[in-house]
């Protein structure tokens, strides 16, 4: 890797300290661009307000909360040989613990700590103009200078906490599984609700109904969920991927998805239905996200296509599920995996034992919450606990609840009041030296996210080193380059299903969010774009020289 010379430290003027760059959020993106932008020689400090590094793996402590996509050994940095020949995962989808040790230990091995300030929330940021500069400012008040500011705040960091009424009043204990407690969590003898039924709603329902007197699930929507069939990673698996790591990796940066999956090439309608339903069932057996990846290419561009695939997995549910009215409330009916697509340790089968209740919020809507519970339409459920797994504000949300303030003091909230503008999902028009990780715009959600995360620092990196050696001291994009980049991600989504279904992806969770499908579904033709713009000298930017004043002057 090369190296900027010589590697400046930070200085401090006046009670204000100056970094060449802050990063928000010390996450799997905020890690890896710290790690990254210091070994190119500049001044960083990262900001998180988690009491640890890790991130998603930090706060999402709640119980079977694990890596579904990609599983192990490659939901990991790509980056480092090292790394991968040191680090031993021991299942196929690691579960929280497993990813959060990985993630400190990685900060432990590049030695990050001692640029990372935790439990401190960045609570305003603001780009000074005069000096093509951000001052951010802590949660304790404390402002800090910075040329760039590198916002790796998460798409699923910002928790979206229903608005029931009456939930305040809830006097027994309240979670929210992005919020889980340090401190274990126990179930045993209570009578425990669990609101939402999306990822982690399904990761932790078989693990609570095992332990707790009696669990209610509260369903608003029914979701395709495909068994995860987690167990222990095979060595010889490991012992090949680190034989082969090379080849692997360049297999991953290959992949639509950033995933080691064989990507299916054949039509849905190629096959008879016997040969499909074949098919179906090997790929269920085999479990994870192969039978949405492996089977055919047109799951998500083709409704019938998709029809075949929804229809085989109804019928799994209706052969699960002994209830024969449990199990329709269990129906899902939208195209399958065009919602997150869900991966379970046992959640159909939960619904076979005698102490979970399934409430269908559609026919018995949620009346109010109560100090001893919650009211539906038909009567009361009593309760000692309720879990909201209610999931996130995602893509957008954690962002616009920074809401930095760009040239001439617009705001990120009221430049995205109608539609989330940005250029590559990397920068944003009138947000000068302002870089995201996994933006909207982005692949972020869809992709296999620390590799993202990776090569998304890469081009942060070269567009610094960039303006660097030419003496530029600030860049953004163009309103046009914005409007076309906008135009690109929607017409790529345009030729799927994705856009079609109210899902978190296109802000229908959120009331009053702009309904954008905002994933750029490209995959290496995203990276492909991200190196032809630099390669065109930032093609879509526009540059000002650098002002030489004298904090700038300081580097
Ligand atoms: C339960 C769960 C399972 C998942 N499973 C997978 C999977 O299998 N595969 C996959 O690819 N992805 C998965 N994801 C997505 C996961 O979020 C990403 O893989 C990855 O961890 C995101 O890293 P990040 O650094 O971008 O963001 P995060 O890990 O969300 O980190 C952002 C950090 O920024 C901090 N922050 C935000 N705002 C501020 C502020 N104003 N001031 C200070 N700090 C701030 C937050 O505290 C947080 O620690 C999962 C997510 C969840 C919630």
């Amino acid at each position: 890797m090369t190296t900027m010379q010589p590697t400046p430290k930070a200085t401090t003027q006046g009670s204000i300290e100056h970094y060449d760059a802050v990063i928000i959020g010390a996450g799997v993106g905020g890690l890896y661009a710290l790690h990254h932008l210091r070994t190119m020689g500049l001044s960083v400090r990262v900001y998180d307000g988690a009491a640890g590094v890790g991130g998603t793996w930090w706060w999402n402590r709640y119980p079977g909360a694990r890596v579904d996509g990609p599983g192990s050994p490659f939901y990991c940095y790509t980056f480092s040989e090292d790394l991968m020949q040191e680090w031993d995962w021991a299942e196929t989808q690691p579960d929280q613990p497993s990813v959060l040790a990985y993630l400190e230990y990685v900060a432990d091995r590049l030695d990050l700590r001692r640029d990372i300030q935790l439990e401190t929330w960045i609570r305003d940021a603001c780009y000074d103009e005069a000096a093509q500069r951000w001052t951010v400012e802590t949660s304790a008040g404390v402002r800090i200078s910075a040329q760039f500011l590198v916002c790796a705040v998460g798409t699923l960091s910002a928790p979206n906490s229903p608005d029931i009424p009456g939930i305040q009043t809830f006097a027994g204990e309240c979670y929210h599984t992005g919020r889980w407690p340090q401190t274990p969590v126990s179930f045993a003898g209570k009578r425990v609700g669990v609101i939402g039924t999306g990822s982690s709603g399904v990761q932790a329902v078989p693990e609570i109904a095992r332990e707790a007197a009696h669990l209610t699930v509260f369903q608003r929507t029914p979701q395709y969920s495909i068994p995860a069939r987690n167990r222990p990673l095979d060595p010889e698996v490991t012992r090949q991927v680190r034989e082969n790591w090379a080849a692997i990796r360049a297999q991953l940066n290959a992949n639509s998805v950033g995933m080691p999956f064989e990507m299916s090439q054949r039509l849905a309608c190629e096959d008879t239905p016997e040969q499909r339903l074949a098919l179906y069932e090997d790929l269920w057996q085999k479990g994870g996200f192969h039978l949405l990846f492996s089977s055919y290419a047109d799951l998500l561009t083709n409704k019938e296509a998709n029809r075949t695939l929804a229809e085989f997995v109804r019928g799994k549910i209706r052969e699960v599920v002994r209830d024969p009215k449990t199990a329709e409330k269990l129906m899902p009916d939208y195209y399958l995996g065009t919602k997150r697509q869900l991966l379970d340790n046992g959640y159909y089968e939960t619904f076979n034992r005698n102490n979970v209740t399934l409430v269908d919020l559609r026919e018995d809507p949620i009346q109010e919450i109560t100090p001893t519970g919650v009211r539906t339409t038909t009567g009361n459920h009593s309760l000692d606990m309720l879990v909201l797994a209610t999931g996130f504000d995602a893509i957008t949300g954690t962002l616009l609840r920074l809401n930095p303030k760009g040239r001439d003091g617009v705001s990120l909230q009221e430049k995205w009041r109608a539609r989330f503008d940005t250029y590559l999902g990397m920068m944003i028009a009138d947000f000068p030296n302002l870089f995201m990780i996994h933006g909207p715009g982005s692949p972020s959600v869809l992709y296999n996210m620390p590799l993202g995360a990776e090569r998304e620092s890469g081009w942060i990196g070269d567009c610094v080193r960039y303006l660097r050696e030419r003496g530029l001291g600030a860049i953004e994009p163009t309103p046009d380059a914005e409007k076309s980049w906008d135009r690109e991600v929607t017409d790529l989504a345009n030729t799927t299903l994705y856009p079609l279904t109210d899902s978190w992806y296109t802000g229908a969770n959120i009331p009053g969010k702009p309904r954008q499908f905002c994933v750029h579904l490209g995959g290496p033709l995203y990276f492909q774009r991200l190196s032809e713009v630099a390669a065109k000298g930032y093609e879509g930017f526009v540059f000002e020289q650098e002002r030489r004043t004298e904090v700038v002057a300081a580097f």
